[in-house]
């Protein structure tokens, strides 16, 4: 090629790539080797650190937007093209966006030659690597992507209308059980019963596996949503009775209204919307719901908590500490026992209460190694309160979660050991509340407990679940009473005559009956008549600290009987 034979091949190379640009998602470039000089799709100038698309000077250049743990690398590759006849180039690295951030794209060319064998022009195309896939093959959808260039398309515009996520429930069950063939088909239905549920003017995309979402432009409201979702399930029942019941599923949404959203950035509008679908699930799937900032505020605070309580487990319970509340024979107002009462503070979130934190420990699995510590503390206070009143208890209660999910009995059955306990000085507390499920399970759970003399309590009785069923299956050897009972029973005369029927039915089946939550002296002798065995309540004491609670209860004991 003559010299104006080059130019006139950049210029018109260039001038095709411009007119490609808006109809290709990558980049593409053209290089003039031997005039160092660059073009490169005009797009481009707005997704990189680079202020033209057309340039001479090209490693100077390319400083500006090459990251520069990479510059070294290209600058080899260069060399190489140039000066040992290398032909194509084809090299992953990074480059710089617009807020100079790392940006990994995969650039590929061809090199041409002259007629001397000379390098002359490198023309290929740049693609960024980590970008998704912007439709998918299998529903035949748009997927995220796409959603997020409509989304920030519409930056500042005022949005109004609707943002619905689906979920299908349980999707991963469907691929197990089904097969993978079967569970793409589910899905590609899934798309096409939204889709014959939608309005014209609402877009369907396909976020990841199981997870489609609508946009709505429209101004519609969160109740017009509701309604398309209702629509939604009902195409969707309505393949499932087609498809003979060959399987059945469910589907989850969450909706935001787009005008609580303004000045969002993709990100925390997707961190939403996901919230909002998991919210659904939780609540018990197959139903929507309709994203509220309080209940995101909460979450958030939940999450935190959680962070905080893991990271307390982590340097050695710093923040846990074990309580004790006394619990008194009512014919001699002795100290018989303890309740255990976990507690917790830190500095991020100052003290929580039990009923704050118990539920977080659970969820997150941390109750096991919590539980395993609130244990050693118990046990090994009771060994030192034993000195003193040989026949003293120390009560713990257990989560169905430790139950379920460790080997409680093995725990304390170390416990016991390790601090010479007899059999009869441990009490478990349980509600009956978690019992419903797994009942052989926890049947050989009652058993192994008795077997090692470990006593149980049924906590919380009179709040709503009791049932004597479980009262056969479980057969504590106490049951105690919930303070919520006991003021109805102060304040109603029926449920004062319940209390008492309960009293008989305890002791007609050899069970003690202790009464949570007496907090003065007449409450206590009012509920003295009904002749319970134990007491336990403010008016006796307040959980405490081991040390206070021995000062207050167990050093005057100690007195009485020197
Ligand atoms: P719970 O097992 O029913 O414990 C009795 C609760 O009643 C304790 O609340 C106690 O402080 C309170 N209480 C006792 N007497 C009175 C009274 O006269 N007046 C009033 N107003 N309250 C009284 P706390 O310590 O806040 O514990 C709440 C719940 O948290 C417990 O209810 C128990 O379900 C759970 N919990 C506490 N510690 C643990 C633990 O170590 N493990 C597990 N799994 N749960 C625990
Ligand atoms: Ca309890
Ligand atoms: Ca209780």
């Amino acid at each position: 090629m003559c010299i104006d034979d080059k130019r006139t091949f950049f210029s018109q190379f260039s001038k095709i790539i411009e007119l490609l640009d808006p109809c290709v998602d990558n980049f593409l470039y053209v290089k003039d080797l031997q005039n160092d000089y660059y073009y490169i799709s005009p797009s481009a100038t707005e997704r990189f650190n680079m202020d033209k698309c057309e340039f001479g000077d090209v490693t100077e250049n390319h400083r500006k937007f090459v990251h520069p743990a990479d510059f070294d690398m290209l600058n080899e590759e260069m060399d190489q093209i140039l000066s040992s006849g290398k032909t194509f180039h084809n090299l992953q690295y990074r480059w710089l966006d617009k807020n100079k951030k790392p940006v990994w794209i995969n650039c590929r060319g061809r090199v041409t030659l002259d007629e001397e064998g000379n390098p002359e022009f490198m023309v290929g195309c740049i693609n960024e690597i980590g970008k998704v896939q912007e439709a998918d093959n299998i529903s035949g959808l748009l997927r995220e992507a796409s959603l997020q260039q409509e989304i920030e398309k519409c930056g500042e515009e005022r949005m109004s209308g609707f943002f619905m996520l689906i979920g299908i429930d349980n999707f991963k069950e469907i691929n197990e059980n089904c097969g993978i063939e079967y569970g793409d088909m589910i899905l590609r239905r899934t798309a096409e019963c939204i889709q014959a549920a939608i309005e014209p003017n609402q877009k369907l995309y396909r976020i990841v596996a199981d997870e489609y979402a609508i946009m709505d432009f429209s101004g519609r409201t969160t109740n017009e949503a509701r309604a398309l979702y209702y629509r939604i399930r009902a195409e969707i029942d309505k393949f499932i009775e087609e498809n003979g019941y060959e399987v059945f599923y469910t589907i989850s949404a969450g909706i935001l209204k787009m005008d609580d959203l303004e000045q969002q950035n993709y990100d925390s509008f997707v961190t939403r919307a996901e919230f909002a679908l998991s919210e659904a699930k939780n609540r018990g799937k197959n139903r929507c719901y309709v994203y509220s900032q309080e209940d995101y505020e909460a979450f958030l605070v939940k999450r935190k908590r959680i962070q905080v309580l893991r990271k307390a487990v982590n340097r050695d319970f710093e923040g846990f500490e074990a309580y004790f509340q006394p619990i008194v024979d009512i014919t001699n107002n002795k100290l018989t026992s303890a309740e255990a009462l976990m507690r917790f503070s830190s500095e991020e979130t100052g003290r929580l209460s039990p009923a704050e934190f118990i539920p977080l420990l659970e969820e997150s699995g941390l109750i096991i190694p919590v539980g395993r510590w609130m244990l050693n503390k118990a046990l090994e206070a009771c060994s030192k309160v034993r000195k003193i009143i040989p026949d003293f208890r120390v009560a713990v209660n257990i989560s169905y979660i430790q139950i379920l999910k460790s080997d409680i009995v093995a725990d304390i059955r170390a416990n016991m050991k390790e601090y010479q306990l007899e059999p009869g000085s441990v009490v478990v507390e349980l509600t009956e509340s978690g019992y419903l499920d797994s009942e052989d399970y926890l049947n050989r759970f009652f058993e192994r407990l008795k077997d090692d003399g470990i006593l149980v309590a049924l906590d919380d009785f009179g709040t709503g679940y009791s049932n004597f069923q479980y009262l056969y299956n479980i057969s504590p050897d106490t049951i105690k009473i919930d303070r919520s009972f006991t003021i109805k029973a102060l304040k109603n005369p029926a449920d004062y005559k319940l209390l008492q029927h309960m009293v008989y039915l305890a002791h007609s089946i050899q069970l003690k009956l202790c009464v949570e939550g007496i907090e003065t002296k007449e409450e206590l002798d009012e509920i003295a008549k009904i002749e319970p065995d134990y007491i336990q309540g403010y008016y006796f004491g307040k959980p405490c600290s081991f040390d206070i609670f021995w000062d207050a209860h167990v050093a005057s004991d100690k007195e009485e009987t020197d």
